[in-house]
Protein backbone atom coordinates (compact mmCIF):
# COMPACT_ATOMS: atom_id res chain seq x y z
CA UNK A 1 0.00 0.00 0.00
CA UNK A 2 1.47 3.55 -0.70
CA UNK A 3 1.47 5.97 1.57
CA UNK A 4 -0.49 9.00 1.95
CA UNK A 5 1.12 12.36 1.51
CA UNK A 6 2.64 14.16 4.25
CA UNK A 7 3.47 17.53 4.57
CA UNK A 8 4.78 19.42 7.79
CA UNK A 9 4.97 23.70 8.45
CA UNK A 10 7.45 25.24 10.54
CA UNK A 11 10.60 26.06 11.85
CA UNK A 12 14.22 25.57 10.72
CA UNK A 13 17.08 26.96 12.84
CA UNK A 14 21.01 26.61 12.59
CA UNK A 15 21.75 25.18 16.34
CA UNK A 16 25.07 25.70 17.71
CA UNK A 17 25.07 22.71 19.64
CA UNK A 18 27.55 23.62 22.92
CA UNK A 19 28.15 19.87 24.27
CA UNK A 20 29.04 20.85 28.10
CA UNK A 21 29.59 18.35 31.30
CA UNK A 22 27.01 19.96 32.52
CA UNK A 23 24.29 23.42 32.34
CA UNK A 24 25.97 27.06 33.57
CA UNK A 25 24.36 28.50 36.45
CA UNK A 26 24.18 32.63 35.69
CA UNK A 27 27.20 33.88 35.29
CA UNK A 28 28.92 31.07 34.92
CA UNK A 29 31.84 30.04 32.08
CA UNK A 30 32.47 26.53 31.19
CA UNK A 31 34.02 24.91 28.61
CA UNK A 32 32.38 22.59 26.01
CA UNK A 33 32.41 21.65 22.45
CA UNK A 34 30.59 23.27 19.56
CA UNK A 35 29.10 21.40 16.58
CA UNK A 36 26.88 23.20 14.03
CA UNK A 37 24.00 21.11 13.41
CA UNK A 38 20.50 21.81 11.44
CA UNK A 39 17.93 21.96 13.18
CA UNK A 40 14.17 23.39 14.21
CA UNK A 41 11.07 22.14 15.27
CA UNK A 42 9.26 21.70 11.49
CA UNK A 43 13.03 20.71 9.84
CA UNK A 44 13.73 17.61 12.48
CA UNK A 45 10.23 16.42 12.21
CA UNK A 46 10.29 16.24 8.33
CA UNK A 47 13.75 14.68 9.09
CA UNK A 48 12.59 11.83 11.13
CA UNK A 49 9.43 10.91 8.86
CA UNK A 50 11.92 10.83 5.51
CA UNK A 51 14.22 8.98 7.43
CA UNK A 52 11.51 6.08 8.19
CA UNK A 53 11.24 6.23 4.34
CA UNK A 54 8.36 8.80 3.22
CA UNK A 55 9.17 11.54 1.55
CA UNK A 56 7.37 14.61 2.87
CA UNK A 57 7.17 17.90 1.96
CA UNK A 58 8.42 20.36 4.08
CA UNK A 59 7.47 24.05 4.02
CA UNK A 60 9.84 26.72 5.31
CA UNK A 61 11.22 30.21 4.97
CA UNK A 62 14.79 30.38 5.07
CA UNK A 63 17.18 33.68 4.52
CA UNK A 64 19.17 33.95 1.63
CA UNK A 65 22.48 33.54 3.63
CA UNK A 66 25.05 30.43 4.18
CA UNK A 67 23.16 29.11 6.70
CA UNK A 68 20.32 29.03 4.53
CA UNK A 69 21.28 27.23 1.99
CA UNK A 70 23.44 24.49 4.43
CA UNK A 71 19.86 23.96 6.18
CA UNK A 72 18.31 23.56 2.49
CA UNK A 73 21.11 21.39 1.25
CA UNK A 74 21.11 19.30 4.81
CA UNK A 75 16.97 18.74 4.48
CA UNK A 76 17.39 17.65 0.52
CA UNK A 77 20.04 15.17 1.93
CA UNK A 78 17.74 13.76 4.18
CA UNK A 79 15.10 13.24 1.49
CA UNK A 80 12.54 15.72 2.20
CA UNK A 81 11.14 17.51 -0.80
CA UNK A 82 11.88 21.13 -0.96
CA UNK A 83 10.34 22.11 -3.25
CA UNK A 84 7.44 24.35 -1.18
CA UNK A 85 10.75 26.21 0.49
CA UNK A 86 10.87 29.74 0.28
CA UNK A 87 14.40 31.83 0.33
CA UNK A 88 14.33 35.01 0.96
CA UNK A 89 16.48 38.06 0.06
CA UNK A 90 17.37 40.11 2.77
CA UNK A 91 16.59 38.31 5.60
CA UNK A 92 18.28 35.62 8.79
CA UNK A 93 17.74 31.81 8.52
CA UNK A 94 16.99 31.44 11.94
CA UNK A 95 19.39 30.21 14.86
CA UNK A 96 19.41 28.60 18.11
CA UNK A 97 21.94 27.99 21.01
CA UNK A 98 21.87 24.97 22.78
CA UNK A 99 23.59 23.21 25.28
CA UNK A 100 23.38 19.95 26.12
CA UNK A 101 24.78 18.11 29.59
CA UNK A 102 26.58 15.31 29.98
CA UNK A 103 23.17 14.00 31.42
CA UNK A 104 21.17 14.30 28.35
CA UNK A 105 19.59 17.54 29.75
CA UNK A 106 19.54 20.71 27.90
CA UNK A 107 19.02 24.69 27.35
CA UNK A 108 17.95 25.91 24.38
CA UNK A 109 17.68 30.00 23.17
CA UNK A 110 16.55 30.47 20.04
CA UNK A 111 16.60 34.06 17.38
CA UNK A 112 13.92 32.88 15.06
CA UNK A 113 14.93 34.89 11.98
CA UNK A 114 13.22 34.61 8.39
CA UNK A 115 11.01 31.86 10.51
CA UNK A 116 9.31 34.94 11.90
CA UNK A 117 8.08 36.20 8.65
CA UNK A 118 5.78 33.58 7.61
CA UNK A 119 2.40 35.29 7.07
CA UNK A 120 -1.01 33.89 6.55
CA UNK A 121 -0.47 34.85 2.62
CA UNK A 122 2.34 32.85 1.96
CA UNK A 123 0.53 29.76 3.58
CA UNK A 124 -2.20 30.31 1.70
CA UNK A 125 -0.33 30.37 -1.62
CA UNK A 126 2.18 27.13 -0.05
CA UNK A 127 -1.30 24.82 0.58
CA UNK A 128 -0.70 24.19 -3.13
CA UNK A 129 1.40 21.50 -2.34
CA UNK A 130 -1.13 20.29 -0.12
CA UNK A 131 -3.10 16.92 -1.38
CA UNK A 132 -6.81 16.22 0.30
CA UNK A 133 -5.36 13.01 1.47
CA UNK A 134 -2.62 14.50 3.21
CA UNK A 135 -1.75 14.35 6.68
CA UNK A 136 -0.49 17.46 7.42
CA UNK A 137 1.72 18.41 10.70
CA UNK A 138 2.30 21.63 12.01
CA UNK A 139 4.18 22.94 15.45
CA UNK A 140 3.90 26.79 16.84
CA UNK A 141 7.35 28.21 16.05
CA UNK A 142 5.45 30.05 12.96
CA UNK A 143 3.31 33.25 13.53
CA UNK A 144 0.45 32.40 14.97
CA UNK A 145 -1.98 34.38 12.11
CA UNK A 146 0.13 31.82 9.53
CA UNK A 147 -1.17 28.97 11.19
CA UNK A 148 -4.68 30.11 11.94
CA UNK A 149 -4.82 30.64 8.46
CA UNK A 150 -3.78 27.05 7.47
CA UNK A 151 -5.96 25.20 10.24
CA UNK A 152 -9.09 27.44 9.04
CA UNK A 153 -8.41 26.16 5.53
CA UNK A 154 -8.53 22.42 6.63
CA UNK A 155 -12.65 22.01 6.70
CA UNK A 156 -12.49 22.70 2.61
CA UNK A 157 -9.36 20.93 1.88
CA UNK A 158 -10.12 17.99 3.70
CA UNK A 159 -6.17 16.73 5.22
CA UNK A 160 -6.21 15.55 8.37
CA UNK A 161 -4.08 17.94 11.16
CA UNK A 162 -1.40 16.86 14.03
CA UNK A 163 -0.41 19.81 15.75
CA UNK A 164 2.41 19.88 17.86
CA UNK A 165 1.87 23.10 20.32
CA UNK A 166 5.28 24.05 21.04
CA UNK A 167 6.39 26.62 21.82
CA UNK A 168 3.29 27.43 23.43
CA UNK A 169 1.82 30.59 22.03
CA UNK A 170 -1.89 32.62 22.64
CA UNK A 171 -4.04 33.78 20.04
CA UNK A 172 -4.59 30.30 18.03
CA UNK A 173 -8.54 30.93 16.83
CA UNK A 174 -11.37 28.72 18.51
CA UNK A 175 -12.16 27.97 14.93
CA UNK A 176 -8.69 26.76 14.70
CA UNK A 177 -8.39 24.52 17.97
CA UNK A 178 -11.77 22.71 16.16
CA UNK A 179 -9.53 21.79 13.40
CA UNK A 180 -7.05 19.69 14.79
CA UNK A 181 -7.44 15.98 14.57
CA UNK A 182 -4.61 15.36 17.36
CA UNK A 183 -2.82 17.93 19.40
CA UNK A 184 0.93 16.62 21.12
CA UNK A 185 1.80 18.33 23.48
CA UNK A 186 4.88 17.58 26.08
CA UNK A 187 4.52 17.51 29.78
CA UNK A 188 5.19 21.25 29.91
CA UNK A 189 3.28 22.66 26.92
CA UNK A 190 0.11 20.08 28.34
CA UNK A 191 0.50 22.25 31.62
CA UNK A 192 0.61 25.76 29.61
CA UNK A 193 -2.94 24.77 27.77
CA UNK A 194 -4.60 23.33 30.43
CA UNK A 195 -3.17 25.18 34.13
CA UNK A 196 -3.07 21.04 35.26
CA UNK A 197 0.43 19.17 35.74
CA UNK A 198 0.83 16.15 33.96
CA UNK A 199 2.76 14.01 36.56
CA UNK A 200 2.12 10.61 35.41
CA UNK A 201 -0.83 8.21 33.19
CA UNK A 202 -3.82 9.27 35.74
CA UNK A 203 -3.25 12.76 35.71
CA UNK A 204 -2.73 12.88 32.16
CA UNK A 205 -5.96 11.34 31.60
CA UNK A 206 -7.53 14.57 33.09
CA UNK A 207 -5.37 16.80 31.00
CA UNK A 208 -6.46 15.05 28.03
CA UNK A 209 -9.94 15.55 28.93
CA UNK A 210 -8.99 19.49 29.13
CA UNK A 211 -7.43 19.13 26.01
CA UNK A 212 -10.22 17.95 23.96
CA UNK A 213 -12.19 21.08 25.64
CA UNK A 214 -10.15 23.55 23.49
CA UNK A 215 -11.20 21.74 20.34
CA UNK A 216 -8.86 18.90 19.12
CA UNK A 217 -10.58 15.34 18.01
CA UNK A 218 -8.13 13.74 19.95
CA UNK A 219 -4.88 14.58 22.25
CA UNK A 220 -1.59 12.63 22.33
CA UNK A 221 0.73 14.06 25.30
CA UNK A 222 4.23 12.75 25.66
CA UNK A 223 5.52 12.51 28.93
CA UNK A 224 9.16 12.22 28.06
CA UNK A 225 11.14 8.72 29.88
CA UNK A 226 7.38 7.41 31.00
CA UNK A 227 5.79 7.02 27.92
CA UNK A 228 2.89 8.86 26.11
CA UNK A 229 -1.01 9.19 26.60
CA UNK A 230 -3.64 8.87 24.09
CA UNK A 231 -6.96 10.62 24.35
CA UNK A 232 -10.33 10.83 22.55
CA UNK A 233 -14.34 11.13 23.10
CA UNK A 234 -15.01 8.26 23.36
CA UNK A 235 -11.66 5.84 23.73
CA UNK A 236 -7.83 6.05 25.64
CA UNK A 237 -4.81 4.52 26.41
CA UNK A 238 -1.50 5.12 27.68
CA UNK A 239 2.24 3.14 26.32
CA UNK A 240 5.12 2.92 28.55
CA UNK A 241 8.34 4.40 27.21
CA UNK A 242 11.21 2.33 25.81
CA UNK A 243 13.66 1.85 28.10
CA UNK A 244 17.07 3.21 26.55
CA UNK A 245 20.79 4.64 27.89
CA UNK A 246 19.69 8.58 27.57
CA UNK A 247 22.86 10.52 25.77
CA UNK A 248 21.46 13.58 24.47
CA UNK A 249 16.91 14.17 24.95
CA UNK A 250 17.17 17.11 22.22
CA UNK A 251 14.74 16.57 19.58
CA UNK A 252 13.13 14.07 21.49
CA UNK A 253 9.58 15.51 20.95
CA UNK A 254 10.80 15.89 16.92
CA UNK A 255 11.37 12.69 16.74
CA UNK A 256 7.98 11.17 18.18
CA UNK A 257 5.72 13.66 15.99
CA UNK A 258 7.23 12.95 12.97
CA UNK A 259 7.47 9.22 13.38
CA UNK A 260 3.40 9.71 14.22
CA UNK A 261 2.63 11.03 11.37
CA UNK A 262 4.87 8.89 9.64
CA UNK A 263 3.37 6.07 10.70
CA UNK A 264 -0.22 7.10 10.24
CA UNK A 265 0.68 7.72 6.65
CA UNK A 266 1.76 4.41 6.27
CA UNK A 267 -1.47 3.43 7.15
CA UNK A 268 -0.84 1.86 10.60
CA UNK A 269 -3.32 1.61 13.09
CA UNK A 270 -3.32 4.70 15.57
CA UNK A 271 -1.83 2.18 18.99
CA UNK A 272 0.52 0.74 16.49
CA UNK A 273 1.55 4.53 15.17
CA UNK A 274 2.02 5.78 18.77
CA UNK A 275 4.62 2.64 19.78
CA UNK A 276 6.42 3.12 16.64
CA UNK A 277 6.87 6.99 17.48
CA UNK A 278 7.86 5.77 21.40
CA UNK A 279 10.56 3.85 19.40
CA UNK A 280 11.71 6.54 17.12
CA UNK A 281 11.65 8.72 20.10
CA UNK A 282 13.57 6.44 22.31
CA UNK A 283 16.13 5.87 19.53
CA UNK A 284 16.70 9.81 19.24
CA UNK A 285 17.66 9.95 23.05
CA UNK A 286 20.31 7.49 22.57
CA UNK A 287 22.42 10.07 20.07
CA UNK A 288 23.92 13.53 19.80
CA UNK A 289 22.05 15.92 18.09
CA UNK A 290 19.03 16.49 16.55
CA UNK A 291 18.58 15.67 12.82
CA UNK A 292 21.48 13.49 13.11
CA UNK A 293 20.12 11.47 15.76
CA UNK A 294 16.69 10.36 14.06
CA UNK A 295 16.77 6.61 13.33
CA UNK A 296 16.66 5.04 9.94
CA UNK A 297 13.83 2.84 9.01
CA UNK A 298 16.17 -0.15 9.80
CA UNK A 299 17.18 1.03 12.92
CA UNK A 300 13.55 0.66 13.68
CA UNK A 301 12.99 -1.87 12.63
CA UNK A 302 15.62 -3.66 14.34
CA UNK A 303 14.81 -2.24 17.62
CA UNK A 304 11.18 -3.49 17.33
CA UNK A 305 12.32 -6.98 16.81
P1 LIG B 1 12.42 17.56 23.60
O1 LIG B 1 11.92 18.94 24.02
O2 LIG B 1 13.60 17.08 24.38
O3 LIG B 1 12.55 17.41 22.13
P2 LIG B 1 9.85 16.87 24.44
O4 LIG B 1 9.91 17.48 25.81
O5 LIG B 1 9.11 17.61 23.39
O6 LIG B 1 11.27 16.53 23.95
P3 LIG B 1 9.23 14.40 25.72
O7 LIG B 1 7.85 14.21 26.24
O8 LIG B 1 10.31 14.69 26.71
O9 LIG B 1 9.17 15.46 24.53
O10 LIG B 1 9.68 13.10 24.91
C1 LIG B 1 9.02 12.72 23.73
C2 LIG B 1 9.10 11.23 23.62
O11 LIG B 1 10.47 10.87 23.56
C3 LIG B 1 8.54 10.47 24.80
O12 LIG B 1 7.15 10.26 24.68
C4 LIG B 1 9.33 9.18 24.70
O13 LIG B 1 8.78 8.37 23.71
C5 LIG B 1 10.68 9.63 24.19
N1 LIG B 1 11.61 9.82 25.31
C6 LIG B 1 11.97 10.99 25.89
N2 LIG B 1 12.81 10.77 26.91
C7 LIG B 1 13.00 9.43 26.96
C8 LIG B 1 13.77 8.54 27.79
N3 LIG B 1 14.52 9.02 28.79
N4 LIG B 1 13.71 7.22 27.53
C9 LIG B 1 12.97 6.72 26.52
N5 LIG B 1 12.22 7.49 25.70
C10 LIG B 1 12.24 8.82 25.91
Amino acid sequence: MSARPLMFFGTTNLDLCFNVERLPTPGESLMGTLARNPGGKGANQAVAAARLGLRPTFYTRLGDDDAGRLLLQSLRDAGVCADAIEICAGEVSGSALVMVGDDGSNMIVIDPGANLNVTPDMIESAARFIDREAIVVAEMGMPIPALNRLFEMKSDRGFKLIFNPAPVRPGLSAAAWRSVDFVTPNQAEAFELTGVEVEDFESAAGVAAKLLDLGPRAALITLGAQGAYYADATSSFALRAFPVKVVDTTAAGDAFNGAFAASLAQGLPLREAVRKALAVAALCVTRRGAQSAMPTVQAVDEFLK
